[in-house]
């Protein structure tokens, strides 16, 4: 690949391998733990970062490489660090830059797991998380930060929610008091939206759901912006002194400062890395990404419609939709589409429910979202069955929600299987 600056959808099939004669075109997996240096300065100058090389598959291997230099290229950003789990990459993320006494500022609407760890696990290590409303004004978001601030944090979609993020909002606050925004972009994926572009400092993913599509691997990436300013930047100690485990560097010295530090010290400390065969198959799989995102959106764009004058549907929830709260956010920052996901909710109780998606035959149930087949999921009696009529409330679930993950079969197919289904409520 000799040009960066090709459009996203010829960056999609030929950035990250660039093969040289008579190497393999498609890149091989290497499926080794450790690699050969007959030369111990080659090693030594390795260990002090001074040469680029391979030297232990815990922290970088050939084939993980390929799909950092991709995932890079797509989002536009200077390295990616591949993570053996979208939960991994956003853990290395917070702990690259946080320590006890920190906190982090996060939109509440997020994936369930990022919550999780997030509210209970960091805070265990010390780390708080103040949580605001996505679509609360800035006026109440600023005054969660303060010195000890070392993150903001949102998705562009979100899961399952499926807010829109309000990207001139918050990298308006994060440029006033100098601290990063990071973005879960796993959603929207870089085909539909770049947040690079719309002022995140770096973006993050879950390489499971959209960039694999095909439910094959598990996968995590961080992609490293490369332009936020760490040198000199008082809330950032950490990054402006020398690292005594990593004989002295300052990490603000380095060309990517935040990437370096991630690998170097907690993909080094972790070994939470990709697998050389998971790279593989999402190597292959965001192959098609453009292609299958485009035929998501217009699939659900499709599905969604119909649902909203379904006399069995109470309401929809899709950003594309024109009646959705959503929508004018998804019009400025996701005008391509908005993807496959969305939440409607059926009219009838959790019985209801449960009737309608036994009666599919083409959507699945499953836990899974964001790949080729579609599939559906009833939160309020599956994944958020332990909660009580009122913390559903609270969780933003309504009892008669259902999420629908839409895939990329023929869309009539798709609204004929629901219909059928709905017809059994
Ligand atoms: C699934 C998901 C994650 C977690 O990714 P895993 O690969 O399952 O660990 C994080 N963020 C979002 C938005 C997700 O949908």
């Amino acid at each position: 690949m000799k040009d960066e600056n090709c459009k996203i959808d010829t960056l999609c099939v030929q950035a990250g391998w660039d093969p040289q004669t008579g190497e393999s075109r498609i890149p091989p997996i290497v499926q080794s733990t450790t690699f050969f240096y007959g030369n111990s300065q080659v090693m030594a100058d390795l260990f002090d970062l001074k040469r680029e090389g391979f030297f232990y598959s815990r922290l970088a291997n050939p084939t993980v490489d390929v799909l950092e230099k991709k995932v890079a290229a797509l989002e536009g950003g200077v390295c990616g660090i591949g993570c053996a789990s979208g939960m991994s990459a956003i853990l290395l993320t917070a702990m690259t830059l946080c320590e006890a006494g920190d906190n982090i500022v996060t939109a509440g609407e997020i994936y369930g797991g990022t919550f999780n760890l997030f509210s209970t696990t960091l805070k265990k290590f010390g780390i708080e998380a103040r949580f605001f409303d996505a679509d609360a004004p800035a006026s109440k978001i600023e005054p969660l930060i303060d010195e000890r601030t070392k993150f903001v944090f949102a998705e562009t979609v979100s899961n399952p929610t499926i807010v829109v993020l309000d990207f001139g909002k918050l990298a308006a606050i994060c440029k006033k008091h100098g601290v990063l925004f990071i973005v879960d972009n796993t959603l929207a994926t870089p085909i539909l939206c770049r947040p690079l572009t719309l002022g995140a400092d770096i973006v993050i993913h879950s390489t499971s759901k959209y960039m694999d599509g095909h439910a094959a691997a598990l996968g995590g990436m961080i992609v490293d912006g490369g332009k936020f300013a760490f040198k000199g930047n008082k809330r950032y100690p950490a990054f402006n002194t020398p690292d005594e485990s990593y004989h002295g560097l300052v990490y603000a010295e380095t060309a990517a400062p935040f990437g370096v530090k991630c690998r170097a010290q907690m993909m080094r400390d972790t070994g939470a890395i990709m697998s050389p065969e998971n790279a593989f198959l999402t190597i292959l799989g965001s192959d098609t990404l453009a292609l299958r995102m485009e035929r998501h959106s217009r699939n659900a764009e499709k599905i969604a419609a119909h649902l909203a004058t379904h006399p069995k549907i109470e309401w929809v929830r899709y950003a594309a939709l024109p009646s959705d709260p959503h929508h004018a956010l998804a019009q400025k920052y996701l005008p391509k589409g908005t993807g496959g996901m969305m939440s409607f909710g059926i009219r009838g109780d959790v019985k209801a429910c449960a009737r309608f998606m036994e009666s599919l035959q083409i959507a699945t149930q499953e836990t899974h979202v964001a790949d080729v087949r579609s599939c559906v999921l009833h939160p309020a009696s599956t994944t958020h069955r332990q909660l009580t009529e009122e913390q559903l409330q609270k969780a933003g679930i309504a009892p008669n929600l259902v999420r629908l993950s839409v895939g990329i079969e023929d869309a009539d197919d798709l609204i004929a299987d629901l219909d059928r289904a709905l017809q059994a409520v």
